[in-house]
């Protein structure tokens, strides 16, 4: 059986790279192959970051890949390019490649384009995958990968490190929000999605279309089964559990023809993948047919038992065929070249690892004269890629609460935006964003770009509104509504892992900010901004209406557009993101996933409200008007659509009586509707006892119940319409004490 990080490839999917091997590709290969020197195929498996190596260098060392790392360079306006200032940068590197001489292999030059071209100023930053999840739309994913693609070959890269496909497990993992999903049913579907947008098709005998750039499934495999939620950790589990959970998305990567993977940082069972031979070269390329090439993680060879940045032959021989070694390229060059002539890396594993990456830039096109897509204007953060975003932004938005019908808000409203999200369109895009952990966005240059205030100002103005932005919350003139942005601040890879799930410990600025506005009598919509579900009782509990905005990126108009209704109140478009994430109830949940054994989420996997059928229509206390009730006069008309079950409620302060009306007297377009449990007879229900009824129904209804009072109700006497789910317009009119009325 061997050790526990065996891997028995029978037991695994079998998947075959499509379009990537054809016989004119690889007769152009072995071509290569015989002219070129060792020296030229040991830089070939070598990838360099620009922040350690110079063009210059180029000239002497033949490295196959450099990978842009870094902060984006500064936006000084001689050098602002149209499309982006890593343009010539990139460019450098290429002309300095070329000027080499010998066997000219063109350089492949890698980014982490993560949600978005990210490194961009001007880029469109498209919302962080987490919220992708919740979105459940894989054509829109599509469209994000090729929108992606074009503003990432627009500067001269080739490649984005993309798309993840971890199945993050334990929320408090910094990398979680780069999941779309705690289950790999969505990873799966998306996975296929975002390499088709990326790569387009590939196809046998044919380049890459233009305007298209390689992806990079990562990382393999387990990276998001840590322990403890520890980046870079061990992910203690099965053979079965590693198939089942986080293998699922390389079937599809694969079939799809990403052209890339990359090794994970994680260990499983406590060997790290970049030395696991039975996974990378038995399992991946082996059984899973995977033909691309798989490159490392950043220095994650110099993690594997007995290695160093600079000196690693274990991991070429485990079968990782270029490195990433951002700074350590050129030690690792000299000792990868020694370790070839040796014969401790055996010539055939050099020749099968620079096969791989020479078909690839052959499939990618690179050996063409031409790079059209490099320069050209009009595509870095055009207006097409953003309204794809903001599409994305607005499809992703779960609601987790909406009580008293707060949202939508009315456009005619007078709103507040409050909080330190409000306006700051780096916080919004969280990690990954300019810089690698986000930190700097605040003082950022983001052109184009909207924040969330800008969107709810634009949203209410044209329609007779009013927007003003407090951070803190503070206002002269009272408002109708105030939205409360706030949420995690950016962070990334290790930074981000957290011990418990409580948002905001120890410190509660946020959650004073909501008590505040509530006590000064002005409804409090909550948009949550952070990278995963977090424990937010409090804040929950001091809101009216509560939604999780995820991390939407560059297009925060998005989140007006389901937010702000029309003129009258009426929602403009609804609310469509479902958890892909569960939610937890207490700050300790912190390993909390669909399927588990006493699963006991707030919010399960798949929740999310809705106008339609999820709007929370008043509960009892909230109805407005009521006191009418109490001068004997009632009549609601109930009318909508549900899919789910619809609850209607009554919870009398005195005793009444109600006689829900039969079956017949429910209209549902005609049709006869039931009431789930059957028509209950006549009850009496006693004061502050609350009876249900349930039914379902896809159509338009107006349901009738009649009720009467024998009593006069206290002024404090209430009746409507509880947890329920359809829209609710209260009219109320004459009715006498006694006498059976319509409540309907
Ligand atoms: C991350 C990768 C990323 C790489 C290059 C690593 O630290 O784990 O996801 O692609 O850096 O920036």
């Amino acid at each position: 059986d061997g050790p526990k990080s065996t891997a028995h490839p029978a037991l695994w999917p079998a998947a075959k790279s499509q379009g990537l091997v054809d016989p004119a590709t690889e007769a152009f290969v072995d071509g290569l192959l015989a002219k070129m020197t060792l020296e030229e195929k040991i830089g070939q498996m070598i990838q360099a970051d620009t922040a350690s190596i110079k063009a210059e260098d180029l000239k002497t060392y033949p490295l196959g890949s450099i990978l842009a790392g870094g902060s984006s360079p500064p936006l000084g306006a001689p050098d602002r390019s149209p499309v982006g200032p890593w343009v010539d940068t990139v460019k450098a590197f290429r002309d300095a490649a070329a000027q080499r001489g010998g066997t000219n292999i063109p350089l492949m030059f890698g980014i982490d384009a993560v949600h978005g071209n990210n490194n961009l100023v001007g880029a469109t930053l498209f919302p962080h995958n987490i919220a992708l999840g919740a979105a459940h739309d894989p054509e829109l994913i599509r469209k994000i990968g090729a929108a992606t693609g074009q503003e990432t070959a627009v500067s001269g890269f080739d490649w984005a490190f993309g798309p993840t496909l971890a199945v993050p497990r334990d929320d408090r993992w910094g990398r979680t929000y780069e999941g779309y999903s705690e289950d790999p049913a969505i990873v799966r579907q998306y996975a296929r999605e975002m390499i088709l947008g990326l790569q387009g098709a590939v196809s046998e005998g044919q380049a890459l279309q233009k305007g298209h750039v390689a992806a990079s499934a990562k990382h393999f495999l387990g990276d998001g089964g840590t322990t403890n939620g520890k980046d870079q950790g061990d992910t203690q589990v099965s053979e079965a559990e590693l198939i089942r959970l986080h293998a699922q998305g390389y079937v599809p990567a694969i079939n799809a023809g990403t052209m890339t993977i990359m090794a994970s940082f994680n260990s499983w069972n406590g060997q790290k993948m970049h030395g696991n031979k039975s996974l990378l070269t038995d399992v991946l390329k082996g059984r899973m047919g995977f033909d691309g090439f798989i490159v490392g993680d950043w220095n994650g060879h110099g993690q594997v038992e007995g290695c160093t940045p600079t000196n690693c032959a274990q991991a070429a021989n485990a079968g990782l065929d270029m490195y990433m070694a951002p700074d350590s390229w050129k030690g690792l060059y000299d000792n990868l070249l020694a370790q070839a002539k040796s014969g401790e890396v055996p010539m055939a594993r050099i020749d099968d690892a620079v096969r791989r990456i020479l078909r690839v830039k052959a499939k990618l096109g690179l050996f063409r004269a031409d790079r059209p897509w490099e320069g050209r204007e009009g595509v870095l953060g055009n207006a097409d890629h953003r309204a794809i975003a903001r599409e994305a932004v607005a499809k992703s938005l779960v609601l987790l609460k909406n009580n008293g019908g707060v949202l939508p808000i009315k456009a005619s409203a007078k709103v507040l935006v409050a909080g330190s999200g409000a306006d700051d369109i780096g916080q919004q895009s969280g990690g990954w964003t300019l810089s690698w952990q986000g930190t700097d966005n605040k003082n950022s240059d983001f052109p184009n770009a909207q924040s969330i205030y800008s969107g709810f100002k634009d949203a209410v103005e044209a329609s007779g509104g009013s927007a003003s932005l407090s951070v803190d919350g503070s206002f002269s003139d009272k408002p109708d509504v105030a939205v409360v942005v706030f949420g995690e601040q950016p962070y990334a890879e290790g930074v981000g892992d957290l011990k418990s799930l409580e948002y905001q410990q120890g410190d509660k600025t946020d959650l004073a900010l909501l008590k505040k506005l509530k006590a000064q009598g002005v409804p409090v919509v909550a948009v949550f901004l952070s990278g995963r579900p977090l424990w937010v009782n409090p804040e929950l509990n001091a809101s009216d209406a509560f939604v999780a905005a995820w991390l939407p990126g560059s297009e925060g108009g998005g989140i007006a557009d389901v937010l702000v209704g029309d003129a009258a109140g009426k929602p403009r478009r609804d609310f469509n993101g479902k958890l892909s994430f569960s939610w937890p109830k207490t700050a300790a949940q912190f390993s909390l996933n669909k399927g588990d054994k006493g699963y006991a989420p707030l919010f399960a996997y798949g929740y999310g409200l809705t106008y339609k059928a999820g709007r929370t229509v008043p509960k009892l206390s909230e109805v407005s008007g009521v006191t009418a009730i109490a001068a004997n006069d009632s009549n609601y008309f109930v009318g909508g659509k549900t899919s789910a079950p619809f609850e209607f409620r009554l919870l009398p302060t005195t005793s009444v009586h109600i006689k829900p009306v039969d079956a017949g007297n429910v209209q549902e377009a005609g049709r006869q509707l039931t009431f789930a449990g059957g028509v209950p007879a006549a009850a009496e229900i006693a004061a502050d006892k609350a009876f249900d009824l349930t039914f379902q129904t896809n159509a338009e209804i107006a349901l009738q119940v009649n009720w009467r009072v024998d009593a006069a109700p206290s002024a404090k006497t209430t009746l409507g319409i509880g947890a329920g789910k359809l829209d609710v317009t209260p009219v109320l009119s004459g009715a006498k004490l006694g006498e059976w009325t319509s409540l309907k």
